[in-house]
């Protein structure tokens, strides 16, 4: 595959920083949501050795983090991009505004005052 010719596939703004020598495909990914709270991102930099919580499909071994990747972490677990997302961690929309834990539906509202209305009159 060479998309090098289309303009659209990797745009180069002027004052781009990025490595001119780096010649890696960009990923194609989207915008992505935590789906579960308490996760933080980081970034795997150096050789030290670290690696992925999970077992890939088709490995029986732990992959290794490498320099630059893009990682999931909690506590003391890490996880690939790939791995977080198989998991069902990363998914494509964010939470919708009425899962929220936030004020409590009208109706409820409604009906409490009616039933305390209510106890108050049989007293
Ligand atoms: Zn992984």
């Amino acid at each position: 595959m060479n998309h090098a010719t289309d303009p659209l596939y990797r745009p180069r703004p002027s004052n781009d920083d990025h490595d001119q020598d780096d010649v890696r495909e960009p990923v194609a990914a989207g915008r992505m949501y935590l789906a579960e709270p308490g996760w933080r991102i980081g970034v795997k930099s150096g050789s030290d050795r670290e690696f992925c919580y999970m077992v890939a499909p088709g490995q029986d071994f732990y992959h290794r983090l490498h320099d630059g990747e893009v990682f999931l972490h909690r506590h003391d677990e890490k996880l690939c991009l790939a791995c977080a997302s198989r998991r069902g961690l990363l998914v494509g929309e964010p939470r919708r505004l009425r899962d929220l834990p936030m004020a409590p539906p009208r109706e409820t509202e409604g009906l409490s005052f009616e039933v305390g209305w209510y106890d108050v009159k049989r007293s």
